[in-house]
């Protein structure tokens, strides 16, 4: 995106913002040194070097943005978590139903509505064969107009927040990004909700967006910096910007990708991997993190950590 495109026509004020937050004139986009991506990589192989003997490369260790979210949590809940299981339900299938309404709508001639795009997204993945798919076809009545009305609602609010996404800005929806580390070992990956732009030689331009409903919580800023990560070994050059696009609001919060940045997020990475290993090879002890989330989590009834903590924050008038 330029600066030539900041006063499309027929903006509403949440699109224009939008359009100023995302555009930028040329000569003010930040350029990178080309051998970022290789100095990067280096220190997060130095920093995880020591996990080599622990990883076959023929069985690849996968580390997800939700995994380091959790790893920088709660261990225990997050153990607790993944023993419990992944299970489709209207509250985990709201969110990918809507994405995939979304991106047929960026990549669409035409003007469907968002009830034709959410009706069509529907059909789509409950025909893919995927897990999602089976639930689709055998959730009852109530689950699927309750899903549909939910994911109606977030494919409207993107399309009256964000402008007409217009080709020259090279919209990609659910980008998938993934760097090996340590010979395949370790393997990194994500999925950007949307990018825009697109680098010029060592000139940042590509903008990564993630799409939130409710409100902000820090760990988005941690998923964006990841991504950013990946997209710098992966290319060569880092994005000029992420933002997560809150569609309840319609407020956008965007960072600017810097090298300390990018080098602060290298140890975030490599202390998460870290003790993702060596929590599944059962060499460390989970730590309890007392915190807000403590409200939610599954293990708080036989948690004495958890219930202390909410009493001391939970004892107001
Ligand atoms: S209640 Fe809190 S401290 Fe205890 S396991 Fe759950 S998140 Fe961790």
């Amino acid at each position: 995106m330029t600066s030539g495109d900041l006063h499309a026509p027929a903006m509403n004020p949440a699109q224009q913002q939008v359009l100023d937050l995302l555009g930028a004139p040329v000569s003010e986009r930040p350029v990178f040194d080309a051998e970022l991506r290789h100095q990067l990589r280096a220190e997060l192989e130095s920093r995880l070097a020591p996990l080599t003997g622990d990883l076959d490369p023929d069985d690849p260790f996968f580390v997800s943005k939700h995994k380091l979210g959790s790893i920088h949590g709660c261990e225990v809940r997050m153990l607790a978590e993944e023993a419990a299981g992944f299970e489709w339900s209207v509250p985990t299938a709201r969110g990918t139903v809507a994405h995939k309404a979304i991106e047929m709508s960026v990549h669409s001639r035409g003007e469907p509505t968002p009830s034709e795009l959410v009706d069509e997204a529907l059909a789509r993945l409950a025909n893919d064969g995927s897990t999602l798919a089976e639930f689709l076809q055998h959730c009852d009545d109530a689950d699927r107009i309750e899903l549909r009305g939910e994911a109606l609602d977030r494919v409207t609010k993107f399309l009256e927040s964000f402008p007409p996404l217009a080709a020259r800005w090279r919209p990609v929806t659910e980008s998938r990004c993934r760097v090996e580390l340590l010979d395949g070992r370790i393997i990194l990956s994500g999925k950007v909700d949307l990018s825009l732009g697109q680098s010029k030689g060592t000139t940042a331009g590509k903008v990564l967006i993630d799409l939130k409903t409710g409100g902000f919580a820090p760990v988005h800023l941690d998923d964006l910096r990841f991504y950013a990560l990946l997209e710098t070994i992966r290319l060569g050059v880092p994005p000029r910007l992420v933002a997560s696009y809150y569609l309840d609001s319609g407020t956008p919060r965007a960072e600017a990708v810097t090298v300390a940045l990018l080098e602060t997020t290298v140890a975030r990475v490599a202390d998460g991997v870290e003790r993702l290993v060596g929590l599944a090879h059962g060499t460390v002890e989970p730590r309890l993190r007392p915190g807000p989330p403590c409200r939610w989590c599954v293990v708080l009834p036989d948690c004495d950590a958890g219930r202390a903590h909410l009493d001391e924050h939970d004892s107001g008038p």
